[in-house]
């Protein structure tokens, strides 16, 4: 018997040459190669008459050679072989091109199963290279559910199935790690049998029973990972904070908290007390408050004598957090320091010294804090702010500076209960669900291209009103294939012809992170009108100034993408707007939008985006924090998803940290998924 471990060189046939193009498709192991898995199937188990094949429809049929095959030799390196086969219901000439072995195994009188399809013309019907196999072999490309893998240069798929076959008979399966009592409630395949079926299904029910056997097999393990994650943590220990005490902080706020941010509180209140590192995120919507909430946390750890240290994905976020900050924390006597990549090295070194030295209580920036040279005297709380920027990674080298600090997430992608438990499974979630009282909304609206003239003179009464105005495009260049405006283009458009006089910036996800910043700085100080963007601008800065957002092509983007866009408008007192432009006349696609100007409720349209788009814009660009799946596809099995989201957790906590054969084997999975994941995961 050899082992999952072993080499596939050990297989017959596959020496070095065969062994590198196993390795582009990143197979090094019989494991690897059992596990990848087909992307789609061939049914050929039906036998059909050759009356009822259908034009250009593959199908099976069993045929008798009615004369010798003829091969002609057209030109040099084309040899055409012609044959007649026929069955009860009709004839059928078939033609290989440079096929030996058609002409030489073909004999006349004798009966073969052949695989493929008819093309038809007014001359009469065809069958070009057809496969065949004689009624006595085994069924390897004819009567059979045949699987379709995914390939590479020099590597056919008859080669795959040949070497995992063959992988399957001289060892195991990988093991169960499915519980029985699991796998017997939601009617699962177990584990020698599905992977025995996915690569040879008896039929195509059976291959969706395995596939949905290994999706549910995925999801499972991914949550349990979670799971133990979050049960780890748990069991650790620091020391309660004991200053629980937030009157002062109210009332050196400018306004009342809202009943969520309230909530919220009360719940990091509650984890700061309890003697084990928090781990929480707060999901809120944009403007919804969530850097209030951060601060109430941050009043509490140096109350308790601890540091805090918030990150946020761009130096401008930054130093709007360090001023507002300031600003709140100053009368409080609790000191705040900034460091960000771009200050002079003195300044960098005054602020790590004094963060060395304690003087310092909270410090906000960027990935400048990560860098070893950034030492705490007392590290007790990280807030990492738009946490879908940050990866496990980065947020565990921040943590480590201090031992087992406090941990608080933002972010403001409203995302849909079952997603963010995948997403966010080993945090606890506050949401906030509540917009501060008096916030007018973004009025949006949904136009064609026979407004243009009005949105040109939109913008410009915002700008002659002192305001600022955002353009964003789906694309940043030319793309004749796409046929949408590009950033760069169109941004040329407005300031040569149609607003010569004012001032048209440019922002895009292709210019360089300092470029990035300096634009977005300039433009934060008023120093251009319009600023024409990609959704780079969707992180969470503030020009309160904004007040009119236009979107080009609005039917590219997602609806909660939209929404991100949006709230970069309608963050200062004026009045704000967004106007959503399309070329697309899809009832569909219209009434999706629509939607979007009638509802403001970010997770209503993160659940309205789910249903209409599936979860790829969750897990697009922006979300990268999931390992790879290797069978599961996340728009499409989400009521698997939620099936071993729930029997993983169930199973975890009545069994997880028991030392039987399943539990092992179900934490090795984990560790072996989770390494895999490395640096992505959340
Ligand atoms: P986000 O959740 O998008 O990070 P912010 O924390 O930036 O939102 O808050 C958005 C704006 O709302 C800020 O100007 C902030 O001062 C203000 N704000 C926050 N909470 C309240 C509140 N309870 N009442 C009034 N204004 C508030
Ligand atoms: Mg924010």
């Amino acid at each position: 018997m050899a082992h999952l471990s072993d080499p596939v060189t050990i297989l017959k046939g596959v020496g070095p040459a065969r062994a590198r193009q196993f390795a582009a498709l990143n197979i090094l192991t019989l494991r690897d190669l059992i596990c990848h898995f087909p992307r789609g199937y061939e049914d050929r188990t039906k036998l059909v008459p050759i009356a009822s094949l259908e034009t250009d429809v593959p199908a099976c049929f069993r045929a008798t050679v009615m004369n010798t095959p003829r091969t002609a030799h057209i030109r040099k390196g084309l040899d055409l072989t012609k044959v007649q086969v026929a069955d009860h219901s009709g004839r059928l000439n078939l033609t290989f091109f440079n096929s030996r072995f058609a002409a030489e195994n073909l004999q006349y009188g004798r009966e073969y199963i052949f695989y493929g399809a008819v093309t038809g013309d007014f001359i009469g019907y065809n069958m070009t290279n057809p496969v065949f196999e004689t009624l006595d072999s085994a069924p390897v490309t004819t009567r059979r559910v045949l699987p379709i893998y995914p390939l590479t240069a020099g590597l056919s798929n008859a080669a795959v199935l040949k070497a995992v076959t063959q992988a399957l008979a001289i060892c195991d399966a990988p093991a169960e790690i499915l519980p029985e009592s699991v796998r017997r409630e939601y009617g699962i395949l177990p584990a020698q049998e599905a992977y025995e079926a996915i690569h040879a299904p008896k039929s195509m029910a059976q291959a969706e029973q395995a596939k949905r056997r290994l999706i549910f097999e995925e999801f499972f393990v991914f949550s349990a990972g979670l799971s133990l994650m979050r049960a780890a943590r748990a069991e650790k220990r620091t020391q309660a904070y004991e200053r629980l005490e937030l009157t002062d902080f109210y009332a050196a706020l400018p306004f009342t908290l809202t009943g969520a941010q309230q909530g919220a509180v009360q719940d990091i209140v509650r984890d700061l007390g309890r003697g084990a590192p928090m781990n929480r995120l707060i999901q809120g919507d944009v403007g919804s408050g969530k850097t209030m909430v951060a601060a109430a946390a941050a009043y509490l750890a140096a109350r308790n004598g601890r540091q805090c240290a918030l990150m946020a994905p761009t130096e401008i976020l930054a130093e709007q957090h360090f001023e507002s900050f300031s600003r709140l924390f100053g009368p409080l006597g609790i000191t705040v320091g900034l460091l960000t990549g771009s200050m002079t090295a003195k300044q960098k070194r005054t602020a790590r010294e004094e963060l060395e030295g304690g003087t310092v209580q909270v410090i906000v920036g960027t990935h400048a804090l990560l860098t070893e040279a950034t030492q705490f005297s007392n590290l007790g709380l990280v807030i990492a702010d738009e946490q879908h920027r940050f990866g496990v990674a980065q947020r565990s080298r921040l943590s480590a500076k201090g031992e087992d600090p406090h941990l608080l997430v933002m972010s403001a992608t409203p995302i849909p209960r079952t997603l963010a438990l995948l997403m966010y499974g080993d945090l606890e979630v506050s949401v906030l669900n509540e917009l501060p009282p008096g916030r007018e909304q973004v009025d949006t609206f949904l136009v064609g291209e026979s407004y243009r003239a009005r949105i040109n003179a939109f913008i410009r009464k915002h700008v002659s009103e002192g305001h600022q105005c955002f353009v964003v495009c789906p694309a940043v260049e030319e793309n004749e294939e796409l046929g949408v405006k590009s950033a760069m283009v169109w941004a040329d458009t407005l300031q040569q012809t149609v607003f010569p006089d004012l001032r048209i910036a440019l922002l895009h996800g292709q210019m360089k992170g300092a470029e990035k910043e300096a634009a977005m700085t300039a433009f934060a100080r008023g120093e251009a009108n319009v600023m024409v963007a990609t959704t780079v601008i969707e992180v969470g800065v503030d020009v309160p100034n904004a007040t009119l957002m236009v979107v080009e092509d609005a039917d590219r983007f997602g609806l909660s993408q939209l929404h991100q866009l949006r709230g970069r408008v309608g963050r200062g007192k004026a009045k704000s707007y967004c106007i959503l432009t399309t070329h697309n006349r899809n009832p569909e696609t219209l009434q999706r939008l629509k939607a979007l100007c009638k509802t403001t409720d970010g997770f209503k349209i993160a659940e309205e985006d789910l249903r209409l788009r599936g979860p790829g814009d969750f897990f697009g660009s922006r979300q990268s924090g999931l390992p790879a799946f290797r069978v599961a596809d996340l728009s499409m099995d989400l009521e698997t998803l939620k099936q071993a989201q729930a029997a993983s957790a169930r199973w975890i906590d009545d069994h997880g940290t028991e030392d039987t054969p399943e539990a092992l084997a179900l934490r090795d999975r984990v560790q072996e998924l989770f390494s895999r994941a490395e640096g992505t995961m959340n």
